[in-house]
Parts: structure tokens; sequence; C-alpha cells
């Protein structure tokens, strides 16, 4: 699954290659990636021009000059894909803009579980995708103030807690695990129980952590490959992901992956003790 770093390259090169772009018309291949009605959504679209692309979270907010905007969630494995050749676009390709200067964008999607919908712009805020998501890394209110009571209210696992998207959003399993190994906190730690001092340490990890990632163009798990076809390059600095059996980079002892909230979960024994 895209996390946010990937989805936050996919963003920067749909800017690259389609921002000011208009919409000629618009081919439905598959109907139920549309949220919706279809014919609305043709309807509006058609003619209209792109005008920014945004993200939140994981969700990419297309923005058209006619005071509409499509939200976005690639879920699984969907994908953005830029041609000039219709032809050039496989049988996984459910959705195609046309654009007036006869280039394409394509959504390829193999499992279609990625969803497109339109909404008033001015309307976003309302929309209830969006409006459930918490403070993301990096943005303005990702603070000790807002994050603290956020994380400590609940009882549960923090790996768990940091995975709820409604806490605080942006971080996927990799990056959760990630964090926590920066943190020096164990996964199964009750969010309730964390100090002050464990909370900064999640907030400034997350930070680095999805700035790095960003800086590198996202990780390269599955089949992800951003919209100009090139993939990340950031999976060779992953410290604890996918490294169980091999030795901490900070202490030596061997990475142990375990089940937390049913999400395999990688973590260091003695970086990370488990306080109860
Ligand atoms: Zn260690």
């Amino acid at each position: 699954m895209p996390e946010m770093p990937e989805v936050e390259t996919v963003r920067k090169g749909l800017v690259q290659l389609v921002k000011n772009k208009t919409i000629h018309s618009i081919e439905i291949r598959y109907p139920n990636i549309i949220e919706g009605n279809t014919e609305l959504f043709l309807e509006i679209l058609s003619g209209a021009k792109l005008i920014n692309i945004r993200r939140r979270a994981k969700f990419l907010i297309f923005d058209f000059d006619n005071e509409y905007s499509m939200i976005s969630h690639l879920r699984m494995e969907g994908k953005y894909q830029v041609r000039d050749n219709v032809e050039n676009f496989d049988k996984h390709v459910h959705v195609i803009f046309h654009f007036t200067d006869k280039t394409m964008l394509g959504y390829r999607d193999v499992r279609k579980f990625g969803r497109m919908k339109l909404v008033k712009t001015s309307e976003l805020n309302k929309d209830k995708s969006l409006q459930k998501l918490g403070p993301e890394p990096l943005s303005d209110d990702f603070v000790f103030d807002n994050i603290y009571p956020r994380i400590t209210k609940h009882k549960k696992n923090i790996k768990t807690v940091l995975l709820d998207q409604t806490v605080i959003s942006g971080l996927g399993n990799i990056y959760v695990d990630e964090v926590l190994w920066m943190s020096k906190i164990h996964p199964e730690t009750s969010a309730v129980m964390l100090t002050n001092s464990e909370i900064k340490k999640i907030i400034n990890s997350s930070n680095k952590e999805i700035k790095t990632a960003i800086e590198a163009g996202g990780t390269t798990i599955r089949s992800y490959v951003d919209s100009r076809g090139k993939s990340g390059q950031f999976q060779l600095q992953l410290n604890v992901y996918g490294r169980q059996g091999e030795p901490c980079e900070r202490c030596g002892v061997k990475i142990e992956k375990i089940k937390v909230g049913g999400r395999g979960t990688h973590f260091c024994p003695n970086c990370q003790k488990l306080v109860k």
C-alpha cells in the first residue's frame, strides 16, 4: 500500500505533468472507481481546468477552476500514469482523463480498491473522509499540545494508536515501526502510559522520518511506482521494518517480528523494552 510519502511523490509528479491542463473528456472503463453519480462526474469535469493538486494524509485533492475538487485515494496499489497515446494504457487502467493538448492521465489499479469522488471545493472540509483525519507530521498542528492528549487518551498499545488515522494521520505500518524504534518505545506499550518526553520523541521522529522519506521519494514496497515510472529509493534506509533476524543498527541485538493488533511489527527487544 502506498504510504503518505509515496502519495506526496505522486502529487509532485502530477503537478509537474498535468497541472494547468484542461480536461476534454473522460473515459470511465470501470464505474465503481467513481463514488457518486458518474454522469455528473463526467459533466462537471469536462472542460474543467486542473489548477492544483494537493494532498491531505494519503488523499490526493485535484482542484479545478470550476469550484469543484476531486478527492482520490489510491488504496492498495492505485497509480496515475501520463501518456500521449491511449493504446499505452493496459486493461488495468479504469479511468482516463483526456486533456485538450491530446495527452492523457490514466488511473491504473489492478485490485480496483481506489476511489475518486467529486465535491465542491468550498465543502472539502465537510467531507467525512477528510474531516476525521488527525494531524499529520510536518503540519502546523503536529505539535506537543495537540498531539499529547490525542495519543494519551487511549489505553490501547501505541502501535495501534499511531496507525489510527483519526488520532494522527499519515503514518502507515512501515513508518510506525521506524518511529517507535527511533523513539525507543516498545510497540505494545499502552498509549496512556507514555511520558511527555516519549510523546516528544514520537513527534520529532515522525517529522524526521516523513521528511526523509518524502525527500527520498517514498519506500518501494510491492508495486509502487510514481507517476513518472521512477521507484522510491528509501527502502535501504529502513532500520527495523522487514529486518527481523538482522542486528539492530544501534545495539546489535536481533530485530524481532511480532503481531500487534493484527499487524506485523518489527522492533529491537533491547532498545525498545516493554515498561508495565
Ligand atoms: Zn537495539
